[in-house]
């Protein structure tokens, strides 16, 4: 089999080099174990982000789509669709019942109608539940309510936006390109949508929530984030979902962007980070609820696909560079 090893702290972005493909002998699976074959590999921020967590070498760690193609497990038949946590490989061994981390996760697709496999890796994956609960237990949008999202045209981002569509708010997204902007208001049916790299985001809120934002629902962190909670009504609610906009800084040589602590007191906000793994026990609630509406048609996703095991860096910085529009994966 081939795996992807971190070799050493990334310094910036990521380097090819701090990356070695290894080959190495499976050993023979024991009881409970299931022999994973990946079809498609999940490239994410938080491979970027929590490279300052882990002792180098580790193993690339990350969502994968598989078929079981050996099985010492009656519940796992072989050609079952899977999804692991078992990073950027092309085979993997693991043990379903002994699922209960995030580390260690392993579920089965549903094989329905008009679910793909690539679904796994969004909206029937970690992204679908990031943008499920992040949004609907963090900010509770109520209809009417005027939503902005970050991010907009990613993964989690155009999940957000749909959702908070679907529960009847007036949604804002902020993403890196005009093509983006246009998918989002054109394909996805946000309210506005609009490029940060060339607008002037104090003015276009002015005109975009004259009324101002009850929810934001953040994914990139820094100064961008700043003006948009200075837009916030009394008691609006921030979800912090990711930071993106520093993940490849040295965060120790970052200037503190001012950290609107006025604003929060006098609007009463209420300013939450969270980690998806925290409702762990409940993302199936939130597939029911995703697999329904991306069946009905209401949730709509996009994916941006890289061919090949050799090619899963370049996917991997240039989803960082924001070449992506919707969920960023590779076809092994
Ligand atoms: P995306 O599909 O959104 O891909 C990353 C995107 O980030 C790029 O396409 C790019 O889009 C944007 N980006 C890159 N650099 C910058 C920058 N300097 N400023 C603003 N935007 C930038 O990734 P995901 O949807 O998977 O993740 C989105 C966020 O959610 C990340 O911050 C991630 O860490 C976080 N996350 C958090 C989880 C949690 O449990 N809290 C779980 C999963 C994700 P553009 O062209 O618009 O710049």
């Amino acid at each position: 089999a081939r795996k992807y090893v971190v070799k050493r702290q990334f310094d910036g972005v990521p380097k090819r080099d701090d990356f070695e493909i290894v080959q190495y002998e499976l050993p023979s699976l024991r009881n409970g174990e299931i022999l994973v074959k990946t079809e498609w590999v999940s490239v994410d921020p938080y491979q970027r982000a929590y490279n300052r967590k882990y002792p180098t070498p580790y193993d690339q760690f990350g969502f994968l789509v598989g078929v079981v193609e050996d099985t010492k497990n009656p519940k796992y038949s072989i050609g079952t669709r899977v999804v692991t946590h078992k990073g950027w490989c092309d085979y993997s061994i693991v043990n379903p019942n002994e699922s209960s981390t995030m580390i260690n996760i392993v579920y089965k697709l549903p094989e329905l109608k008009g679910l793909s496999p690539i679904h796994g890796l969004s909206s029937v994956g970690m992204v679908g539940v990031t943008a499920y609960f992040g949004l609907l237990e963090i900010c509770q949008p109520k209809a009417g309510e005027t939503v902005v999202v970050t991010g907009a045209a990613g993964a989690v981002g155009s999940l957000v936006g749909q959702i908070a569509k679907i529960k009847g708010c007036r949604v804002i997204g902020f993403a890196g390109s005009d093509d983006k902007v246009d998918w989002l208001q054109n394909t996805l049916g946000f309210d506005k949508a609009y490029n940060y790299k060339t607008a002037n985001i104090n003015e276009t809120l002015k005109i975009a929530a004259p009324n101002g934002v009850d929810c934001y629902f953040d994914n990139v962190g820094g100064e961008i984030s700043s003006i948009i909670m200075s837009h916030m009504n009394h008691f609006g609610r921030v979800s912090v979902c990711g930071s993106i906009s520093a993940y490849n800084d040295d965060v120790s040589q970052l200037p503190r962007v001012p950290l609107l602590q006025f604003d929060i007191t006098m609007k009463q906000l209420k300013v939450e980070g969270f980690l998806v793994h925290r409702w762990l026990t409940r993302w199936s609630e939130a597939f029911v609820d995703l697999t329904k509406w991306l069946l009905e048609g209401k949730l709509k996703t996009n994916e941006h696909i890289t061919e090949g095991f050799d090619k899963i860096y370049d996917a991997f910085i240039g989803m960082l560079a924001g070449e992506n529009t919707g969920k960023a994966v590779v076809k092994i």
